[in-house]
């Protein structure tokens, strides 16, 4: 036998739970009507788009130097924001901390309260990247269920009940929750807190959808005042219609944002993204505009959904979780046939679909009287 003729290629080990691991992320396919990652389907209009744009020209000019590392009058802004969508006190720019989407807010808060021998709690039902920020930081990522199908409802007893058999450093709520829509009310949130008080635990309300949530849902955000243990993330990503901005943020104890400085990368928001981001803010009346039509969008689709004789979750997102009456993979695949993209999350036998356009939204309706016959 002869030598071979090239050495073999060598490549490098990746460490375990990395190795043979696949990038998160759902398809990105050029369809019609795309109701798969809860996006906002409202751009910008021509004014705004210039408007972003010209700040984002204003910071090019200066791109020679580092951004602002403290992030100072974005996180004032944000504040400011909060304070008139929550009704809260604006939370002084000290206890707001930004980062490139909440996906990058989450992965810093478990660098900082994880890590190798800590583990953090959720529920499921629950977004699909919280397990990838524990893999990530070494973090043990362990799991609760919801309540049953249709609600999957959270209790304070049953959080507490979690808290106690698990014994977590850090607890993730979600509210509303993805994928199943569920908004928390305030007695689970403050069950929780309490519940990790004594024990130097941290909770972390992600409340990426908040601004969907249906009248009289108080946001987490209104526990900050009593309860220090608690951080709340949000995002611009959904009701504000920037997710290709990619702007995340918190709001806790200054201490807690203290600790998230340390382990955030120098210079990790670009000046242009700040620049973005700012001008969007100062612009949120239209860029949030679209809410309100979203929510009525929603409630109507899930009544259409119930009227046909699925199972549906109760939503205060921009989405809705419904059985199928087919086998779920097949009734996805013949809704994208009908160029119509949604998502097969949650338990088996059940699809997410975001609420889009009105014409979106007729598109589904159409799609699936074909593609799921009842
Ligand atoms: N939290 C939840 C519950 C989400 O569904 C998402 C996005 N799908 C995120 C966080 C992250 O969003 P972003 O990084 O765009 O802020």
């Amino acid at each position: 036998t002869s030598a071979p003729t090239t050495a073999p290629v060598a490549l490098p080990v990746p460490r375990d739970g990395i190795v043979g691991a696949a990038p998160y992320g759902a398809p990105q396919l050029q369809v019609e009507h795309a109701l798969n990652v809860n996006e906002n389907p409202y751009g910008p209009s021509a004014e705004l788009a210039a408007a972003i744009g010209s700040a984002a020209a204003e910071a090019a000019a200066g791109l020679n130097r580092y951004p602002d590392r403290e992030v100072l009058a974005l996180r004032a802004d944000l504040g400011d924001y909060l304070a008139a969508e929550s009704g809260v006190p604006a939370p002084a720019p000290e206890a707001v901390w930004a980062a490139n989407g909440s996906n990058e807010v989450m992965h810093q808060l478990l660098l900082a309260y994880g890590g190798p021998g800590r583990t953090a709690l959720g529920f499921a039902p629950h977004y699909s990247m919280y397990p990838e920020y524990a893999r990530d930081t070494y973090t043990g990522w362990e799991i609760a269920a919801r309540g049953p199908a249709p609600e999957f409802t959270l209790t304070a007893q049953a959080v507490t009940e979690a808290i106690a058999a698990h014994r977590p450093n850090i607890v993730v709520l979600t509210s509303p929750n993805n994928p199943t829509g569920t908004a928390l009310t305030l007695d689970v949130v403050e069950a929780a807190a309490s519940a990790l008080a004594g024990t130097g635990g941290l909770l972390v309300v992600d409340e990426a959808y908040g601004e969907f949530r249906r009248d009289g849902v108080p946001s987490a955000l209104t526990l900050l005042e009593t309860h220090p243990n608690l951080v709340v993330t949000r995002t611009m990503s959904k009701a504000f219609a920037l997710a290709g901005a990619r702007l995340g943020y918190l709001v806790a104890h200054p201490a807690i944002v203290d600790t998230v400085r340390v382990v955030r990368l120098p210079y990790h928001l670009s000046a242009v993204t700040q620049a973005v981001a700012r001008t969007a803010l100062a612009h949120r009346e239209e860029l949030l505009g679209k809410v309100a039509l979203l929510r009525t969008e929603r409630d109507a689709l899930a009544e259409h959904l119930a009227g046909r004789g699925h199972a549906v979750a109760p939503s205060d997102a921009n989405f809705i979780l419904f059985r199928t009456f087919a086998d779920r993979d097949a009734v996805f695949e013949d809704l994208l046939e009908r160029s119509v993209l949604v998502r097969a999350v949650g338990p088996d036998g059940w699809l997410r679909v975001s609420v889009g356009t009105p014409e979106n939204n007729a598109a589904f309706r159409s799609a699936l009287e074909e593609a799921d016959p009842r």
